[in-house]
């Protein structure tokens, strides 16, 4: 089941598309689904991944 949650940017006040980013983390890989701003291109890392070790994760972003 897929969560559907919608976030609304902060600087632009529109929804956040949900997209599937490629996270790289200790030469790792992984992709995961994060919100992102359609204007700003910011995206938002959400808490459970970006507490604890996943703090320094940067994301490229893959559109297809
Ligand atoms: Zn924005």
């Amino acid at each position: 089941m897929e969560e559907k949650q919608t976030l609304i940017c902060d600087r632009c006040k529109v929804e956040m598309d949900l997209i599937e980013a490629q996270f790289s983390y200790l030469e790792r890989t992984f992709r995961h689904k994060v919100p992102r701003c359609p204007q700003c291109g910011q995206v938002h890392i959400p808490e459970d991944l970006a507490k604890g070790h996943m703090s320094k994760v940067e994301a490229a972003l893959e559109e297809k």
